[in-house]
C-alpha cells in the first residue's frame, strides 16, 4: 500500500542520514540577513539577492542560471564567521528534522577561488559544527568540492586540502558544476591520488550531461556515490553499471525540477533506479536555493511514486549504509532505525501510518 502525506510522523521520527547537502546552499533568507546584521550592514547586493530568493519562486530557466546563482551566494560568504553561522543554522535545521548524521559539503573550490583562507573558513565551519553537535547531538562530517571547469589543477589543490583534513572530519573529496567543460577523464589522477590518500570519493553526475558522464565517474573515476546521476535512470547501461558496483545515487528531486533537470517530479526516473537495483538515497541538495528540507524530499517521493512506507523505511536504511562512517557508528544508527521500526512494526504493516 502506498504512504500517503500522513506518513510524515513517521518520516520524522526516522533517524535520517542527510549525504548531498551543500553547506551554501543551505543559507535561509533569514540567516543572511542575520550575517549581514552582525556585520552592521545589509548592502543593497545582498538585499538584492535575497528578495530575489524570495520572489522567484526558486527555480533556475537553465542549469547555468543556478551555478551563477551558487556563485552570488558564495560571494556572500565574505569572512570565517560568514561560514560558521551558516553551519550553525544549519544543524539546527538538521535536527529539527531528526537527522542524526550529515556529510556537508563545502565548495572548497569556490573558497580558493574567493582568494580565501581555506585554514580559516575550515577552522570556523569545524567549531561551530562542533558546538552546533554538542547541543544537538547531530554529527557531521565535511566533503570538499572542487569545480569541474576550473580544471585539473584546481581540483588536485582542493584534494589534497581535503587531505590535510582528513583526521579533522573530511571524510571525502568530490567535483560538482558544468559536466560538459568538465569531464571526467580529466580527473582520473586526481581521484586516484585521492583514493590512496584516504579520502572516500563522490562525484555529482548525470545532472546536467548524458548517462555516460555517470559511467565515467563510476568507471574512470571509482566514485562511490553518485550525486543525482538522474540521465543514468534512462540508461540501461549505466543502471547496470550502478547496481552491479552497489554504487549508491543520491536522488535530489526538487533540485532537479528547480534546474531544469527533468521538467516535472514525475519524470524522474526514481522508479527505474529501485527497479534495477540502484541503492537510493534522498537528499536536499541546495535546501535554501530550492526551498525543501529532507523530510520534505521524503515526503514528495513517497507521495509522487505510490512508495510503501517500507521503502521509505529503505531509503533511510540506504543512507545509513551509504555514509561514510566507521564501522561502529553505521552499525550503531542502523540499530537505531531498527528499534525505531520495531516499535511501530504494526502500524508500518498495516500502513496505518497516521497512528504512529
Ligand atoms: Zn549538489
Amino acid at each position: 500500500m502506498p504512504a500517503t502525506l500522513d506518513s510524515g510522523p513517521l518520516i520524522h521520527r526516522l533517524p535520517k542520514v542527510e549525504l548531498h547537502l551543500h553547506l551554501e546552499g543551505s543559507i535561509e533568507p533569514a540567516t543572511l540577513r542575520e550575517m549581514a546584521r552582525r556585520k552592521g550592514r545589509l548592502g543593497d547586493e545582498t538585499e538584492e539577492w535575497i528578495r530575489d530568493r524570495e520572489h522567484d519562486g526558486f527555480r533556475y530557466p537553465k542549469f547555468a542560471d543556478f551555478l551563477n546563482a551558487f556563485k552570488l551566494l558564495s560571494l556572500l560568504l565574505e569572512a570565517p564567521e560568514d561560514y560558521a553561522l551558516a553551519t550553525t543554522r544549519l544543524i539546527e535545521s538538521l535536527h529539527a528534522e531528526n537527522v542524526r548524521y550529515a556529510e556537508l559539503t563545502l565548495a572548497a573550490g569556490v573558497v580558493l577561488w574567493k582568494n580565501q583562507s581555506l585554514d580559516a573558513i575550515f577552522e570556523a565551519v569545524k567549531q561551530a559544527a562542533d558546538d552546533a553537535s554538542a547541543r544537538t547531538g547531530v554529527r557531521v562530517a565535511w566533503i570538499f568540492d572542487a569545480i569541474r571547469q576550473f580544471g585539473v589543477d584546481h581540483a588536485r589543490t582542493v584534494m589534497r586540502h581535503a587531505a590535510r583534513f582528513r583526521n579533522r572530519g573530511v571524510v571525502a573529496f568530490g567535483i560538482g558544476g558544468d559536466e560538459e567543460r568538465g569531464p571526467a577523464r580529466l580527473f582520473t589522477d586526481v581521484y586516484r591520488e585521492a583514493r590512496d590518500l584516504g579520502l572516500h570519493l563522490t562525484a555529482h553526475a548525470g545532472e546536467a550531461a548524458g548517462p555516460e558522464s555517470v559511467r565515467d565517474a563510476v568507471e574512470l573515476l571509482g566514485a562511490e556515490r553518485i550525486g543525482h546521476g538522474t540521465s543514468a535512470g534512462r540508461d540501461a547501461a549505466a543502471l547496470q553499471s550502478l547496481a552491479e558496483r552497489r554504487v549508491p545515487v543520491e536522488v535530489c528531486l526538487t533540485s532537479n525540477v528547480a534546474t531544469g533537470v527533468v521538467e516535472r517530479i514525475e519524470d524522474h526516473p526514481l522508479r527505474s533506479f529501485l527497479e534495477a537495483g540502484v541503492p537510493v538515497t534522498l537528499s536536499s541538495d541546495d535546501p535554501a536555493m530550492f526551498h525543501t528540507s529532507l523530510e520534505r524530499e521524503m515526503n514528495l517521493a513517497a507521495v509522487t511514486f505510490g512508495l510503501s512506507l517500507q521503502e521509505m523505511i529503505q531509503f533511510a536504511e540506504n543512507g545509513i549504509r551509504a555514509a561514510f562512517l566507521e564501522k561502529d557508528d553505521r552499525a550503531s544508527l542502523l540499530d537505531e532505525l531498527a528499534r525505531t521500526v520495531a516499535k511501530r512494526q504494526s502500524a508500518i504493516e498495516n500502513d496505518s501510518c497516521c497512528l504512529l
